[in-house]
């Protein structure tokens, strides 16, 4: 399994598969390659459907240093949904150099032509039930575990928390119109004022949902995120981190321990399915971020590593089957809002988890969920994951 600083990464929104991902893979052809007088790039499946929505062909041409052709096309040769050919030619366009990249969710990349440093395996363990097993046997906690395999993650993750709160704190204090021809309007500061106008309880929930729109709004805006465990679904650990810095003022130092065991929970998702919602649906993306969100709510509930584990199956259970279909292929109908809702299932699995494992012992384990959601995501139709062909997007006519 990958470093869990692999899994959160700050970059501009608003896809880590469409905008992090090429913008990765085009400075490190150019870190390799040298630079050339001419690319092209050449989209294929979800990157070349939705590729426009989602800004990818402007990042690339914003991260190569000369000119570039975009080529949208269907007739993708590799088995895999979202990919693209980055191609380096001289003054003469003979090509000197082409890269296979595979855009394989959270912003990471696999290069068929070079392996990337990033990607290299850490943990030995790749299961849950394999690490449950080996705390016991070492008599050790499971952010032992983690810190042992990764002693500088606490640094990175401080700084990783900073950029999530700056990245709330923006979207609060935002006004105007996301880009695109959906004509939407950001609504979190507004969200946020109507928090006073509700009883106590309502008021809370309110309030963590307007820090949700707020970093999805950023994301939609193309700001920059943080990947959690991508950038689609980036509002709901930093909504709940948020949350728990300002108004419950929870000390930095434990809100770093519950994005390190989040960070758990979304590698092991990650190694044992998926992250990207063009391979496994949203719930690649929103499920496993509830679940991410799940784990560090009952870490910090200071619930026992079993109703951790417990929290974070609830969490991705009740997504299974969620489908991708962003509207005309924007990142903001339905993830805007559906962030907002996640943040709120995090916070009742942990509840939940809490307070069910006393009276009945749970009988799905993380390990058989994330198995499940895995082979739920194969059978999901491709118009479903993350090509705008399918679902709301097919439906959502308003003004088009
Ligand atoms: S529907 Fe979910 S997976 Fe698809 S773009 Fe939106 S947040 Fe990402």
């Amino acid at each position: 399994m990958q470093a869990i600083r692999e899994l959160y990464k700050a970059g501009r929104g608003p896809s880590s598969s469409h905008t992090l991902a090429p913008e990765r893979a085009c400075k490190l052809f150019t870190e390799v390659n040298g630079t050339f007088p001419y690319y092209e790039a050449e989209l294929f499946g979800s990157l070349s459907l939705t590729g426009r929505g989602h800004r990818t062909d402007t990042v690339i041409q914003e991260t190569l240093p000369s000119e570039t052709k975009i080529i949208f096309s269907l007739d993708w040769e590799e088995d895999f949904p979202n990919g693209f050919y980055l191609s380096g030619f001289d003054e003469n366009h003979v090509l000197q150099k082409k890269w296979t990249v595979f855009s394989i969710g959270g912003g990471s990349i696999e290069i068929k032509e070079y392996p990337v440093s990033y990607n290299k395996e850490i943990y030995k363990e790749h299961r849950f039930a394999v690490i449950r097993k080996l705390l016991e046997e070492k008599n050790i906690s499971i952010l032992d575990y983690i810190y042992g395999y990764e002693p500088d993650l606490k640094e990175y993750l401080a700084d990783i928390l900073d950029q999530m709160i700056q990245c709330v704190d923006h979207g609060l204090h935002s006004e105007g119109d996301l880009p695109g021809r959906l004509q939407l309007q950001r609504c979190a500061k507004r969200l946020f004022e109507e928090t006073n106008k509700d009883p106590l309880i309502i008021k809370n929930d309110l309030r963590i949902m307007s820090y949700a729109y707020a970093a999805s709004e950023e994301n939609a805006c193309g700001n920059t995120c943080v990947t959690a465990p991508t950038l689609g679904a980036c509002g709901v650990m930093s909504a709940f981190m948020y949350y728990c810095a300002k108004d419950r003022r929870i000390e930095k130092e434990r809100l770093i321990d519950a994005l390190a065991i989040a960070g758990l929970f979304g590698n092991l998702i990650k190694t044992n399915a998926t992250v990207s919602g063009a391979v496994g649906g949203c719930q690649a993306e929103v499920g496993a971020a509830v679940s991410m969100a799940s784990a560090a709510c009952a870490y910090l509930m200071e619930e026992d590593i079993d109703q951790i584990e417990y929290a974070a199956e609830i969490g991705m259970e009740h997504h299974l089957g969620l489908t991708c279909d962003p509207v005309m292929g924007y990142v903001m109908i339905p993830c805007i809002e559906r962030n907002a809702m996640g943040v709120l299932r995090a916070m009742d699995a942990a509840l939940l988890s809490k307070h069910m494992s006393g009276i009945r012992k749970h009988l799905v384990s993380f390990d058989m969920v994330v198995e499940t959601m895995n082979e739920t995501g194969k059978m999901i139709p491709i118009e479903l994951k993350e090509t705008s062909e399918g679902g709301l997007a097919k439906e959502f006519t308003h003004g088009i």
